[in-house]
């Protein structure tokens, strides 16, 4: 069966199945759906493992600053121009926008979760390459350790979330 078809067919018990992981690893999701799934960056790496395991691609990779007293002081966090208070302190989320990169899967990848079949294995290495590129970029001259990934799920457009954090 394909992908998303697959998704669509299993929606329900899918979104749960997400939504108790994200839960689990206090991630942050900015919208409605599945997209700008703010999470901790320790927590990151098992949080992919078990996406992977649910059957779920990850698509991009956007970055955020976690603006709090601690990071200031202990990180020099020079960004905050304001966002989403965060569950964990008293501080928020901060888009950093521009100035930092963002990663997105092949185009070739991207277009068979769109339209084609996908295995395990291939989701696997999809998220893989997703989480290599988050441990990869903490080494980059302009990471910062206040910085925190929000990760892009793969799903049907239409989806929005059905228990945790619903708005
Ligand atoms: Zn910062």
């Amino acid at each position: 069966m394909k992908y998303l078809e697959n998704l669509r067919k299993n929606d329900k018990e899918l979104q749960n199945k997400i939504e108790t992981l994200l839960e689990k690893y206090q991630s942050y999701p900015v919208g409605s759906g599945y997209i700008d799934i703010i999470t901790k960056y320790e927590l990151s790496e098992k949080l992919i493992e078990e996406i992977s395991n649910a059957g779920i691609a990850i698509n991009a990779v956007t970055w955020w600053c976690h603006c709090s007293d601690e990071n200031k002081k202990n990180h020099g966090c020079p960004h905050g121009m304001g966002g989403p208070k965060c569950t964990c302190c008293d501080g928020y989320y901060s888009e950093v926008g521009l100035d930092y990169e963002t990663f997105e899967i092949a185009e070739s990848e991207y277009n068979n979760l769109q339209t084609g079949v996908v295995t395990k294995d291939e989701i696997h290495s999809i998220n893989q390459a997703v989480w290599n590129y988050i441990r990869e970029y903490s080494y980059h001259e302009r990471f910062s350790e206040c910085l925190t990934p929000a990760l892009w799920l793969h799903v049907p457009d239409e989806w929005k979330r059905i228990k945790y954090m619903k708005r």
